[in-house]
C-alpha cells in the first residue's frame, strides 16, 4: 500500500501500489512510483488555465526566472519562489518544459516586489552572501556590477568556460 495525498486525497489515502493506481516516476527512477496516484496526476496536469493547478511551458514565461535571478542571483531568486536551485536552474537553462503554476506565480510576485524596490543586487554581495552575513550592500554602479553582466545566459556560459580555462 502507499499514501497519496495529491489534490484529490489531500486527507491522505492509502491505495495499493501497483501501476493500476499511481504511475511510475522517469529517467533513472523508473523503479519507483509517483508520490501521488493516476487520478490526482491527472487532475494536476490538467490544462485548464484558470485552474490553480497544472503546468506552463517555460519558454512562455521563462523571462520572469531571468529578470528575478538577474537581479537577485540564483539562490536567492530559487529560495523566494520555495523550490530548489537545481530544478531552478532547469528552467534558466530550458532543460524543463513545464513548470508548475504555483512557482510560477511565486516568481511573478517576487519579481513584481523586486521590481516596485528597483531591487538589483551587486554581483559581489551575491557572491559573499552580504545580506546574510548582515553586511551592508552596494548598489550596482557598472556593468561588471550586475549579476549577468552580458546579459544572456549562452555568452554567460561562453564567458564562463573561457575564465575556467
Ligand atoms: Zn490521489
Amino acid at each position: 500500500m502507499k499514501l497519496c495525498k495529491g489534490a484529490l486525497h489531500s486527507e491522505g489515502v492509502w491505495l495499493p501500489a501497483d501501476t493500476d493506481h499511481f504511475f511510475k516516476r522517469s529517467a533513472g527512477l523508473s523503479d519507483q512510483f509517483q508520490s501521488q496516484c493516476r487520478q490526482c496526476r491527472a487532475h494536476y496536469n490538467r490544462k485548464t488555465p484558470r485552474q490553480a493547478y497544472g503546468w506552463v511551458k517555460v519558454h512562455r514565461v521563462q523571462f520572469i526566472f531571468i529578470e528575478l535571478e538577474n537581479r537577485v542571483g540564483r539562490k536567492e531568486a530559487a529560495r523566494r519562489c520555495k523550490i530548489n536551485s537545481a530544478p531552478w536552474k532547469k528552467i534558466i537553462e530550458s532543460k524543463q518544459q513545464h513548470v508548475e503554476k504555483e512557482t510560477l506565480r511565486r516568481a511573478i510576485e517576487q519579481l513584481r516586489i523586486c521590481r516596485s524596490n528597483n531591487e538589483v543586487r551587486n554581483r559581489r554581495d551575491i557572491q559573499y552572501g552580504s545580506a546574510k552575513r548582515g553586511l551592508p550592500e552596494k548598489p550596482p554602479t557598472e556593468r561588471k556590477d550586475f549579476y549577468r553582466p552580458h546579459g544572456d545566459t549562452d555568452t554567460e556560459m561562453r564567458r564562463k568556460s573561457a575564465d575556467r580555462a
